[in-house]
């Protein structure tokens, strides 16, 4: 498949989603690097978004809880180029009521080959890099060349 590119600006999109037992983790790594995040353009999943905005002091879109559908949604706004970056302490030692949603959203994060930090060391080194505050150019998939391939019916 060919590729194209797609511009992470200065400022980007980055989406914060995390489990409850994740979500102290989330907060903490969050304040500290508040300063860091706060020219960036924040969305969140409902409770998480919810306890971001409280503790960090700026305005996060805020979207569905994750269990009733704001992973699809980010998920979705990863698929329309919406969100660029994307922070998720999902939990690895207790199942969730949407695991499928979660899979997805993981699944979407490599389609669209954003950048995706799951635990705060990966969070912390990503956050540090110089290419956070400078463009960036993000190869991905060619849409256009998968949507006009050659249908034949013998697929
Ligand atoms: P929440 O959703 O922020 O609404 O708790 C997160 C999740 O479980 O995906």
């Amino acid at each position: 498949m060919t590729h194209k590119i797609i511009g992470m600006e200065h400022d980007k999109k980055i989406a914060l989603v995390a489990h409850d037992n994740k979500k102290r983790d989330l907060v903490e790594w969050a304040k500290f690097n508040r300063v860091l995040l706060a020219h960036h353009k924040l969305y969140a999943t409902g409770t998480t978004g919810e306890i971001l905005e409280q503790e960090l002091g700026f305005k996060i879109t805020k979207l569905q809880s994750g269990p009733l559908g704001g992973d699809q949604q980010i998920g979705a706004k990863i698929a329309d180029s919406e969100i660029d970056f994307l922070i998720f302490f999902w939990d690895p030692l207790e199942p969730q009521p949407h695991d499928p949603d979660v899979k997805a959203l993981l699944r979407m994060a490599v389609v669209w080959n954003i950048p995706i930090a799951c635990n705060r060391s990966s969070a912390d080194f990503m956050i540090s890099s110089p290419l956070m505050d400078s463009n960036y150019d993000r190869l991905v998939p060619d849409c256009d060349v998968y949507r006009t391939r050659k249908i034949t019916g013998d697929e």
